[in-house]
């Protein structure tokens, strides 16, 4: 009697592609038996140990479960189709069944009861993407891949740089200048060659994020600059995707779930960001090499609990963690109704200019800020010009290189210092690579100073192009 059993993709890696395998066979238990004789690779995935079938596969005859029926002793007759079906009861396909090695490798997931087998499914089944992989998206896309969430995204575009290493753990000295998702692509996959890495490398903008995103369950927000942070947050709302969010700043750090069908979203929590200038990045203000990696796993921790439904989720709730004292606090959030994304009324439904809106490029207010060259700086010492060097940067930042001719004042102390600059004398503001010294060109400018001038690219442009005797950080 011809039968023909039909194979789900999942197992078809098993019987050399075949969808079916025709046999000869007159009852369900025969038909199984015969398909196992042939690729007996498949006997462990049909059977547990104790010789029944597994809970999660379920037999069809026709369009009749065989439970209907009379189980594996259901009998045949010739044409009959048998189908097997990867499933939880029911009936309903429920995703990939796992591999062998996956049994082993998840074993610590299994045993966990509020995890275990259909957990474990969720994570392989589920896709997450992570924007930006610096010191906080590198542990959550560690976690994320050795807990086998079966798709991951990555959004950065940048190369590995020496600093980097001091907290951005999937870089090794040897990578330094070459393409960060190259490195965490390979790493990740060798963590976890079950799970599959797509590579997005280009800036998350307003013209890709709703695209990219697209192709998500969720967003875990890595970035560390307002205007990406805005637009994560946005999409998210758009598409009604949890947003993880994590930052971290010195010794701080904060993590919550904006998922703004059932709570707040970032916006609600800050509806604009903070002056340019006014918060210090983490180059410029520092972090605790090892806050990103706490941080970041509990971003990880918050996305695998929401991915397997268990627990409590960080929606509506601001962790903040206080790496000096070693404390967690925690804080309510409250979602805004006048919110202009995910209040009653929203005003922004898709991508805006986040450039624009964080200040971070040209808007009405802004000057044009006038820069000038290193090389034009050496030649005005050389020749003992009366200009004034002013290096706005840290005393940290002084004691590892400094202009002997510099005057120094921190730019957070500018302000109540200015009786110490010449409003009509001319003046060269620098920092560390031209952006501290930039704003705080624009200040002096609208203070009235007129010939003030910012050095491009800072003491690390003079260090290389200039004087190279510096330390170079
Ligand atoms: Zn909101």
């Amino acid at each position: 009697m011809s039968i023909i059993v039909r194979i789900p993709s999942p197992l078809r890696r098993f019987t050399d592609s075949q969808a079916t395998v025709e046999v000869s066979a007159k009852t369900v238990q025969d038909a199984l038996s015969a398909v196992i004789l042939k690729y007996q690779d498949l006997r462990f995935h049909l059977y547990g140990d104790d010789g029944e079938l597994r809970n999660f596969v379920n037999v069809y005859v026709g369009e009749n479960d065989i439970r209907q029926l009379k189980g594996m002793d259901t009998p045949l007759t010739d044409g009959d189709e048998v189908l097997i079906i990867p499933s939880i009861a029911g009936g309903k396909e429920n995703g990939p069944i796992f591999e062998r090695e996956e049994y082993l490798r998840y074993s610590r997931h299994f045993s966990l009861p509020e995890i275990g087998l259909e957990g474990q499914k969720k994570l392989k089944q589920a896709s997450v993407l992570v924007v930006g992989v610096g010191g906080l998206g590198c542990p959550v896309a560690i976690y994320l891949a050795a807990a086998g969430v079966g798709r991951i995204g990555l959004v950065d575009f940048d190369v590995v740089d020496l600093s980097n290493l001091q907290r951005q753990i999937l870089y090794s000295s040897k990578d330094v200048g070459k393409p960060k998702l190259r490195i965490a692509r390979e790493r990740l996959e060798g963590i976890n060659p079950k799970v599959q890495v797509a590579a997005h490398e280009e800036p998350f903008s307003s013209v890709n994020a709703v695209q990219i995103l697209a192709g998500y369950d969720l967003v875990i927000d890595g970035t560390d600059n307002f205007p990406t942070r805005y637009l994560v947050n946005d999409v998210s709302v758009f598409q009604g995707k949890p947003n993880v969010y994590g930052s971290i700043f010195r010794f701080e750090g904060q993590v919550s779930i904006f998922h703004a069908k059932e709570g707040p979203c970032y916006r609600c929590l800050y509806a604009t960001p903070p002056p340019p200038g006014l918060v210090p990045s983490c180059a410029e203000g520092g972090v605790l090499g090892v806050l990103p990696g706490i941080v970041g796993s509990l971003q990880a921790a918050e996305a695998i609990k929401w991915i397997t439904g268990i627990g409590d989720p960080l929606i509506g709730r601001l962790l903040l963690f206080d790496a000096l004292s070693m404390t967690f606090r925690e804080v309510r959030l409250e979602k805004n109704d006048d919110c202009v994304v995910c209040g009653k009324n929203p005003t922004i439904v898709e991508p805006i200019d986040y450039e624009g809106f964080c200040g971070v490029s040209g808007t009405a207010e802004t000057v044009n800020v006038p820069e000038i060259d290193v090389h034009e700086v050496k030649q005005k010492l050389d020749r003992g010009d009366d200009v004034t060097i002013l290096d706005v940067r840290e005393q940290w930042e002084w004691q590892i290189a400094h202009l002997d001719e510099a005057h120094f004042i921190p730019m957070n102390s500018i302000p109540s210092r200015l009786d110490e600059l010449s409003p009509s004398g001319e003046i060269v503001v620098h920092c560390h690579s031209g952006k501290r010294s930039a704003s705080i060109t624009e200040y002096l400018i609208k203070q009235g100073y007129t010939d003030v001038k910012s050095m491009a690219g800072g003491i690390r442009a003079w260090t290389i192009e200039v004087d190279p005797s510096l330390n170079l950080y």
